[in-house]
């Protein structure tokens, strides 16, 4: 009887507190709540950590705002949607029991589907669904929360306007136009906004959505040379015309968070850009989301080694940012960053809005209600319905650059049915080949063990007629071509997987033993070459070699929609969202260029019809 009048009792102080009842007005739960709070509680909330390096009892003391498994993170190899659960649940329970009992928000890389964790559907990178227009935030959405997760830092909404850049495959486009439409990818991750709410308001409808996170803002894909976190020289109306458009549209499409960006806007870092990222953003375009730093991105506007790490917390805050992704140091971060408050340095306001913002998404989410994961959603993992969507994804974003000599020749679709084939090339049976980075590890993985999946020659094999025999050969020589008599030959090369500055490049080849392959085959046999690759590479001196050409981008877990429209059970659909340069001194070249002189224009590519049964 005591323990029940106790729990009673306890019951109806929760209830008189404003902040954990659900029926209250979002803004009055957040008033509240922000009353109830000390400083030290809330810059703990505007800080997120990278799991490895915490546990349940420091998200307890710092009272730490949110977590994230970065693309630094060590894999958690082979881990279920369970021990996936059971890990955020950890840590949620330490955030659970703070003084107010605010809980954390845990981050992930969904960038190509679920892709750090082990048998989740990986889907074509953004280069690829570029291509395609298909979304699929919706699928991604239900594979994150499968493992407890409720966000996701996509989509990049990067305007890569050079190749030379590592991260060009997370770019949808070079064009602003196709970017500014992927973010239909938004509604798909956070659900659709409901008709009457107020733009630039953030939106998450549902167990089984995630916050969404546009990065990273503004102008990441437009540095000089491509070079990653580098500077991009643009003018003001060049920098509203083409990198912004998309951050407009994420925004009335109800995102809850927007990544500030490493890079530089003509000499200044973004994540000190008060112009942009406080007036522009959350003024002008009224985004009332928050804004959350890159890794480190406070510590990189002036490193620390060189410089005064207050100074950077001082510039990162003050620009804007809300929640800072990883400081290198968190118990210096939090020191300095209450010293300068403390000092009015720093005006109580601006942490504040910090707050609000991130509490505001906190609430509108329904994270007060159901702090703690479950397993309703496990099945969802790497589903059948997922993979098909994947594999459909894939097929529509292969581009057909060249189909026999001219449209009276066509040498694709291929017949199922024939004596001997050859299937060659260091990407036909590499499963991380065709995922590239962001799978399972930050750079990405060779090799058929990584997750589940089929590769392109399991696919080729399962499409052909039971009779029809097919030879792999990764590298074969010009004379073992020669001396037997395939039918014809599907060779499959392209980049190895990176990610970030790993993958900027100046000259864009194909590496060995690539190059060769395609000689040594296509000297020897018909040949249709596949490039698996994150963006145009140079290709222009094989060209007249090939009696087809397909680029395949980066295509992820399901090889069969690569073997889809070799065999004609579907059509070539695919357009060029990128121009594909002759050669690389040509770059940067986007459409509308004056010196536009393309191998394969922008919206190129062939069309084949599907083979009836
Ligand atoms: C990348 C971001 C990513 C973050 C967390 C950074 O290095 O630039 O795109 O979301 O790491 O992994």
């Amino acid at each position: 009887l005591l323990l029940l009048s106790c729990s009673i009792a306890a019951k109806a102080q929760t209830d008189n507190v404003k902040y954990k009842d659900p029926k209250q007005p979002l803004n009055a739960r957040i008033r509240d709540l922000m009353k109830r709070m000390t400083l030290e509680e809330k810059i703990g909330q505007m800080t997120q950590l990278d799991r490895e390096n915490v546990t349940a009892e420091i998200m307890k003391t710092y009272g730490i705002g949110s977590l994230l498994s970065g693309g630094g993170s060590v894999p958690r190899e082979q881990a279920t949607a369970e021990d996936w659960v059971n890990m955020v649940n950890y840590f949620q329970k330490g955030s659970l029991s703070t003084r107010l009992g605010i809980p954390m928000i845990y981050g992930i890389d969904a960038v190509h589907g679920h892709n750090n964790v082990y048998k989740a559907t990986i889907f074509p990178h953004n280069v690829g669904l570029g291509a395609t227009r298909q979304r699929i935030g919706a699928a991604t959405a239900r594979e994150v929360r499968a493992t407890g997760i409720p966000y996701a830092f996509a989509p990049c909404i990067a305007v890569c306007r050079d190749p030379r850049w590592g991260r060009c495959y997370e770019s949808y486009s070079e064009d602003h136009k196709i970017v500014q439409e992927m973010t239909e990818l938004i509604p798909g991750l956070q659900g659709d906004i409901p008709a009457n709410s107020r733009k630039g308001v953030p939106y998450i409808g549902g167990k089984d959505k995630v916050l969404a996170c546009a990065k990273h803002f503004v102008g990441d894909g437009g540095t000089t040379k491509g070079i990653n976190e580098n500077n991009t020289v643009i003018d003001w109306h060049g920098l509203l015309s083409i990198h912004m458009p998309a951050y407009y549209h994420s925004i009335i499409k109800g995102v809850s968070t927007i990544m500030v960006s490493y890079s530089s806007w003509n000499g200044e870092k973004m994540h000190a850009n008060r112009d942009l990222v406080t007036n522009f953003l959350k003024g002008t375009l009224r985004f009332r989301g928050f804004v959350i730093s890159d890794w480190e991105g406070i510590d990189r506007i002036n490193p620390p080694e060189k410089s005064n790490y207050t100074y950077s917390v001082q510039a990162g805050i003050e620009a804007g940012i809300d929640m800072v992704m990883v400081p290198y140091n968190y118990i210096e971060f939090i020191k300095d960053l209450t010293d300068l408050v403390n000092k009015k340095v720093i005006p109580m306001s601006r942490i504040d809005d910090a707050v609000r913002r991130i509490l505001r998404v906190k609430f509108s989410m329904g994270l007060f209600e159901n702090p703690l994961a479950d397993l309703s959603l496990a099945s969802e993992l790497g589903s059948q319905a997922h993979r098909d969507l994947a594999r459909e994804a894939v097929r529509k974003s292969l581009v057909l650059l060249k189909n026999g000599e001219n449209a009276d020749t066509p040498v694709l679709p291929l017949p199922k049915k024939a004596p001997k084939i050859l299937v060659a090339g260091t990407h036909a049976d590499n499963l991380g080949y065709q995922c590239g980075g962001w799978t399972i590890s930050w750079q990405g993985l060779g090799g058929n063990n990584l997750t589940a999946g089929t590769t392109i020659l399991t696919a080729i094999k399962g499409a052909v007629d039971p009779e029809t025999e097919v030879v792999f050969s990764e590298n074969p020589s010009a004379e073992f071509v020669k001396s037997n008599n395939f039918s014809y030959a599907i060779v499959v090369v392209g980049e190895t997987p990176y990610a970030e500055t790993n993958g900027d490049s100046l000259n864009l080849t194909i590496p060995e033993p690539g190059p060769s392959t395609i000689t040594n085959v296509c000297g020897g046999a018909k040949c249709a070459v596949v490039v698996v690759s994150g963006r145009p590479v140079v290709i222009e001196p094989y060209v007249s070699s090939m009696d087809a050409l397909v680029a395949a981008w980066l295509p992820g877990s399901e090889g069969q929609g690569v073997a889809d429209v070799l065999f004609g059970d579907y059509g070539f659909s695919g357009k060029l969202a990128r121009t594909w340069f002759k050669t690389v001194d040509q770059l940067p070249m986007n459409v509308g260029d004056s010196h536009y002189d393309p191998l394969f224009p922008f919206g190129f590519g062939l069309t084949t019809q599907p083979i009836s049964a």
